[in-house]
């Protein structure tokens, strides 16, 4: 059954889309459809949706993660007892062991770094289509070929080996055991793609790995520019990457490295931050997923449009990077008594300006005039302060203190976030 979702979804993942009104048709069929499944089998979205008709669906009330989370027992549509799934899939992140499930469900935690953790439910069919998904979007050929894929990941799902065949092959590395240990695993693995969050990738640069394989594709974090070059030019090979999260797919890489939106599966729309510069949080209406409807969610992450079309020649939206979260933002106390919001791009921007041998860092707002800047290599000299002035002048702002120190960050079931405030 799970292998037949998975081709089928694989099947149906088209290479491209010919224009933007193909897509727009499909997808309103799509929506239509599943608003009418929706209202019929969650109370949550029914009561939501009062006085609303299907038609409306653009503009339904705007949810997030903390009225998912509070409302999730109505909001499902599958009969299953929240309280009870929260106490398997507490036991489940304790034990490593991802064995049991609840009926047909997969009970996962988000691994949010905010602090307030999400919980997804995942039907065995739904986690089938999305392997079929992710071999449309990462395999690069077919699906006929021989495969034997690795999952570097914080938590299993114990779909992957059913869906495995004699022809694909998925084998899991546990990214709560140490990160040599993982090296270690996966050089004897005799992989072909290996599936893996970037700050391990990036690691395994640093201890110089042997480690080949003929794709990679970086998942769970946000890949950085810095990161990726590192990547591409020891492994020689061109870094995809799939941004997802718990609420669903969002974009993934094309042949050319360019990220687009994955408007096959869900409907993105639009609430911008500036216009002018493309920033938006995206609203996310995920026409697949049926145990846990997400429909005009809103994710805290900031991603940039790009105005550019992609030589692909996909008429799929393209992005030009995930600028981070909303709590990513600085925000810095300017000179007329304001507050101005500084992106992590700006930040990035002016660290990279300190110097040209900088191969990781970490900036940490701790308070609201102070910065804490972790750089790797430690003890490099020279340090360039001009970007930082340049920025603090630009916009205004009362220059915060600056405290530069060595990196440590360690690769580990911990994401790596480059630049977060760490204060409300
Ligand atoms: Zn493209």
């Amino acid at each position: 059954m799970s292998k037949l979702a998975t081709l089928l979804r694989y099947l149906n993942t088209p290479k491209r889309y010919s224009s933007r009104k193909k897509i727009a048709k499909i997808q309103n069929k799509a929506v239509m459809k599943h608003i009418k499944f929706v209202r019929q089998n969650s109370k949550f979205y029914r009561d939501l949706w009062q006085g609303y008709t299907d038609e409306d669906w653009r503009d339904f009330p705007i949810i997030d993660k903390a009225v998912m989370m509070e409302n999730l027992q109505d909001l499902i549509t599958v009969d299953l007892d929240i309280a009870n799934a929260r106490d398997l899939a507490e036991r489940a992140e304790k034990s490593r062991d991802f064995s049991s499930k609840i009926g047909p469900y997969t009970i996962g935690f988000s691994s949010g770094t905010s602090g307030f953790r999400g919980m997804h439910i995942v039907s065995e069919s739904e986690q089938a289509a999305w392997a079929g998904f992710m071999l449309a979007r990462g395999l690069g050929s077919s699906i006929l070929g021989k495969y034997r894929i690795g999952l570097v990941l914080r938590a299993n799902s114990n779909t992957f080996e059913s869906i495995g065949s004699n022809r694909i092959k998925f084998q899991f590395y546990d990214l709560m055991k140490p990160v040599d240990q993982l090296h270690q695993e996966i050089l004897k693995g005799d992989l072909d793609i290996l599936i893996c969050p970037p700050s391990v990738l990036s690691y395994f640069v640093d201890i110089k790995s042997e480690l080949r394989v003929k794709r990679i594709i970086s998942v769970a974090e946000v890949l950085e520019d810095v990161d990726r070059k590192k990547i591409e030019s020891h492994f020689g090979l061109t870094l995809n990457q799939f941004y997802s999260s718990t609420e669903g797919e969002i974009a993934a890489t094309c042949e050319h490295g360019t990220l687009h939106l994955n408007e096959g599966l869900m409907v993105i729309q639009k609430e911008w931050l500036d216009e002018k510069k493309g920033w938006y949080h995206p609203i996310i209406t995920d026409f697949r997923r049926k145990s846990q409807p997400i429909i005009r969610y809103r994710l805290n992450d900031i991603l940039v449009a790009s105005k550019e079309n992609c030589p692909c020649g996909d008429a799929r939206e393209v992005i030009s990077s995930i600028m981070g979260r909303s709590d990513d933002v600085f925000h810095l106390p300017k000179h007329d008594g304001g507050t101005e919001l500084v992106v992590p791009d700006l930040i990035r921007r002016a660290i990279m300006q300190m110097s040209d041998k900088i191969t990781d860092y970490i900036a940490i707002q701790k308070s609201p005039n102070q910065i804490e800047i972790q750089i790797k290599p430690d003890n490099l000299e020279d340090l360039s302060m001009t970007g930082f002035n340049d920025l603090w002048q630009s916009k205004n702002i009362q220059p915060p203190k600056l405290e530069i120190k060595p990196y440590t960050h360690i690769p580990s079931a911990t994401k790596l976030r480059r630049i977060y405030r760490q204060f409300n």
